[in-house]
């Protein structure tokens, strides 16, 4: 027992005094460029060739280079082996352990100046584990083999050597891949050139000019087919590229063509609502891949399983729209602008399925969007904790994290006002990186209305809140009160506005309250003879309510204890 005590404590150590080291080191300068040259096939995870990491020097100077790359990580499986490194062309010393490159300059490379450091290797880049998406997967489907990667959160290290800091966004991204000549490849940006090599090779060229984070950098290679389109987006004059890579004799391939003509309306759609596709100049598109269900917002090019894109299916309804609404949500949130973050990836997952809902109301209908915002709060209250602040959770970063999106839309009660706040925000941030308090300072100046209780309640706090409520009726004055409890007690409170439904014998009416404190007693003047009450008729709350009638006149502060 105590033994076991000893050790971990020194793990603790060993780890504190990595991420530290680690940090320190990395921060020491900015990358400007990546430039990725890879041998890649499609029937091997075997990786090799070179990456040039252009940067420039932000600390006073910096004597040690430090970059991730992971060592071996599974004997045999999954390890990367440095050859050489050249730093401004120059060969140059390396260490390469606790999945990091260390690169000791010859000189110290003074502030602001610009460098580059070349690190030739090579490894087995296989994904760490088959069921989760960690580097670089094969598949097998309908015969066609291919490679493709998934680096979310921080398995980019795991096929190339980078720099893993969500604030350190690359100016620019060029990918040479080398593969046969029977494969065709996918990647961020724009294919620029494509060069027939000796032995059966062919060297594409992919490049983007927009700013990008480590873990949306991607590629997909094999014996697939491209297929290009063009969507319009509102007030810009060029249609955009949509570039797919597809299966060529699926028996999904009409269903997929069907996917990418929805994506052009959504496309149109987010345009208009949250501002023009921030990548416009270059391109979207999918790279289709044997994976059954599962996506990745891979910028520009999302890579997403072959049954996530069939619309033909009918599980929940309408699923691929979910898919692929989320998808290119994520463009904006995620990739256009990244959470500073891992603790901030509401402000990606929150928002990517809010979007689902957001294209459901719009392209579909409020009711399949009203399924899904309740689907969203049932699965949220399946437990009566959990924050969405720091979570990885599917239920509080995805389910809990779009429905409070929901609900901050209820509260600015104004739709131009809420998409404003999503485009300011947006705006704000722009190919860089935010927090929650930052999209929280972005609502609160365009609406000026405060939003601290509420991402206390919400979005730190935990739970959800149950409203008892008993109402009853005396001539024209309908009384109300409204006793609130919460699931869990580190929240105690919810101060939020709610909907009532008022049902009287010709018609009905909605009302709208606002509770401040757990017991709140509301006196409304009503002539109408109501019937009954319904609670959230519009489902813009994560609640419970239980709504009795019969408080006696001279007893309206009853409370339900
Ligand atoms: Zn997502």
């Amino acid at each position: 027992m105590k033994k076991v005590l000893i050790l971990t404590g020194t793990f603790l150590f060993l780890f504190i005094q990595f991420v530290f080291s680690q940090n320190i080191l990395e921060d020491k300068y900015d990358v400007k460029q990546y430039i990725l040259d890879l041998q890649i096939s499609n029937t091997s995870t075997l990786i090799s060739g070179n990456v040039i990491i252009n940067s420039s020097v932000t600390a006073t100077n910096i004597d040690t280079f430090v970059v991730d790359l992971i060592d071996t990580i599974v004997a045999g499986q999954t390890y990367m082996i440095v050859d050489s490194v050249f730093v401004n062309g120059i060969s140059n010393l390396f260490q390469h352990y606790n999945e990091l490159v260390f690169i000791p300059l010859i000189t110290a490379i003074p502030q602001n100046q610009q460098f580059s450091v070349q690190i030739y290797y090579h490894g087995n880049g296989a994904a760490i584990s088959q069921t989760n998406y960690k580097g670089i997967k094969k598949y097998n489907y309908i015969g066609i083999i291919h490679t493709t990667t998934f680096s979310e959160p921080t398995w980019s290290k795991v096929w190339w050597p980078c720099k893993q800091d969500l604030k350190d966004k690359a100016d620019s991204v060029t990918f040479y891949i080398t593969t046969d000549s029977t494969n065709i490849s996918g990647s961020n940006g724009v294919l620029k050139s494509t060069d027939s090599l000796p032995g059966g090779k062919v060297k594409y060229k992919w490049e983007t000019k927009y700013p990008t984070d480590f873990y949306l950098i991607s590629f997909t290679v094999g014996p697939l087919s491209e297929y290009i389109t063009y969507a319009p987006l509102p007030g810009v004059q060029d249609s955009v590229l949509l570039q797919n890579l597809l299966f060529p004799g699926s028996s999904y391939y009409q269903t997929h063509l069907e996917v990418i003509n929805k994506t052009k309306q959504l496309l149109y759609l987010f345009s208009e609502l949250i501002g023009t596709y921030p990548f416009k100049d270059e391109k979207y598109g999918y790279s289709v891949v044997g994976t059954q269900l599962g996506a990745m917002e891979h910028q520009t090019m999302c890579t997403i399983g072959y049954q996530a894109m069939d619309t033909t299916s009918t599980h929940y309804g309408i699923y691929y729209f979910w898919y692929v609404a989320h998808e290119l949500g994520h463009q904006w949130f995620g990739d256009y602008v990244t959470f500073s973050d891992w603790n901030y990836i509401w402000l990606a997952e929150g928002f990517a399925s809010y979007m689902e809902y957001v294209a459901l109301q719009n392209l579909e209908s409020q009711y399949k969007a009203d399924y899904w915002i309740q689907n969203a709060q049932t699965e949220t209250m399946t437990q009566p904790v959990g924050s969405v602040y720091d979570s990885f959770d599917y239920r509080l970063m995805y389910k809990k994290g779009a429905a409070i999106i929901h609900t901050l839309r209820y509260e600015i009660n104004n739709d131009s006002l809420f998409f404003a706040v999503l485009r300011n925000y947006l705006s704000t941030y722009a190919f860089s990186v935010a927090t929650a308090d930052d999209f929280k300072q972005v609502a609160e100046t365009t609406t000026g209305i405060n939003f601290t209780d509420f991402f206390n309640q919400w979005y730190y706090g935990e739970g959800y809140p149950t409203f008892n409520i008993n109402w009853s009726q005396n001539n024209d004055t309908l009384t109300i009160v409204s006793n609130q409890t919460t699931s869990i007690s580190i929240t105690t409170l919810f101060k939020t506005h709610f909907d009532l439904k008022i049902i009287y014998a010709t018609g009905d009416t909605i009302i709208r309250l606002f509770q401040g404190t757990n017991n709140e007693t509301y006196k409304i003047y009503f002539p109408e003879l109501v019937d009954s009450i319904e609670m959230d008729p519009n489902f813009w709350l994560i609640q419970k309510n239980f709504i009795i009638t019969g408080i006696e006149k001279n007893n309206i502060s009853f409370s339900f204890e």
